[in-house]
């Protein structure tokens, strides 16, 4: 079965199934309707397909992190990042009250209080530029302009207190500078950019497709920061379920909490899924059992000693 037909397959499979409870982090965020449901694939060379409801517009959350990490490795290298944010995976809650590893930085990039300081890092220097630096990037890799959506980032800044402790115990232990609240800010805005399934697939897609935009032609990360953030992406990106993840699906990929997933297949494509209903730790619950299938049906684990399906058999 090729991709397309298969994408409408899993969506006539899972539709009905109405598993999970919203978010309720937040309030604009509990306030989502729980049905929407989506998948879009992106190939590397730019093919686009999707079904069910790919208009819908919804926040990326901490479908965020790898694409501000790739911006601070981009702006400050990977040798300065590294010291200020490790990569082990935690095992732990993502708004885990923060853990810091034996050089004194927090796990990962993926977790808030690494994803947070490394957001703190983001800015090229030129005064008062780092939303639009962040937004530019992000719509960069998503192919064109994306927007936050400020009644989603007003209520998470009112009602993100434990964020609101992690910087506080960050800026405690001498992580971040005496900007950590403007950093904070940053992040808020960062969780609340709007992004459709498309949009998803297209900035997973860049990734799989060597850093390249596949639709503009725009070279977004260079070869060696890609790796980092796929490696990252393999090993912390599903939060407390990421060794399981590796086990069962095996490829690079991030969730969040609005319930989106995008997995992405190095030199072939990305696929994202958008359903809010949350399993206990916080991933969509139609996501993981699309993802599972579509990893089972094209063999795409990458440890897999026969390899995926052959190109001509996917798409
Ligand atoms: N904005 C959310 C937070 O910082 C993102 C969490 C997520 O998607 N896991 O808590």
């Amino acid at each position: 079965m090729k991709i397309e037909e298969c994408i409408h397959y899993l969506y006539e499979k899972y539709k009905n199934d109405l598993s999970g409870r919203v978010s309720h982090s937040f309030p604009a965020l509990a306030a989502v309707d729980p049905d929407l449901f989506s998948l879009s694939v992106v190939t590397a060379d730019g093919k686009s397909f999707s079904v069910g409801d790919k208009e819908s517009l919804f926040s990326i959350q901490s479908i965020s992190k790898p694409f501000s990490y790739a911006l601070a490795l981009k702006q400050h290298g990977s040798e300065f990042v590294e010291e200020k944010v490790g990569m082990e995976p935690t095992g732990e809650d993502y708004d885990s009250i923060i853990k810091l590893d034996d050089l004194n930085r927090p796990f990962n990039p993926m977790v808030n209080s690494g994803a947070i300081v490394t957001t703190g890092l983001i800015g090229s220097g030129v005064k008062n530029t780092k939303k639009d630096e962040l937004v530019g990037y992000f719509s960069d890799f998503a192919g064109r302009e994306l927007d936050i959506d400020q009644e989603i980032y007003a209520s998470e800044r009112e009602n993100g207190h434990k964020n609101w402790a992690i910087v506080h115990l960050l800026r405690h232990f001498n992580l971040m500078t005496k900007d950590f609240k403007d950093d904070l800010d940053l992040y808020f805005n960062q969780c609340s950019i709007l992004v459709n399934t498309e949009d998803l697939a297209m900035m997973g897609a860049t990734l799989a497709n060597g850093g390249v935009n596949p639709k503009t032609g725009k070279s977004c990360i260079d070869p060696k920061n890609l790796r980092h953030v796929l490696s990252i992406l393999l090993t912390c990106g599903m939060y407390n379920y990421s060794g399981e993840w590796v086990f069962d699906v095996g490829v690079p990929a991030k969730s969040g909490i609005s319930g989106g997933i995008i997995m992405i297949i190095p030199g072939l494509m990305a696929i994202s899924v958008y359903s809010p209903r949350l399993d206990k730790r916080g991933n969509s619950v139609r996501g993981i059992k699309v993802c599972e299938e579509l990893s089972n049906i094209y063999n795409l684990h990458i440890l897999d000693s026969a390899g995926p399906n052959s190109t001509k058999d996917i798409l």
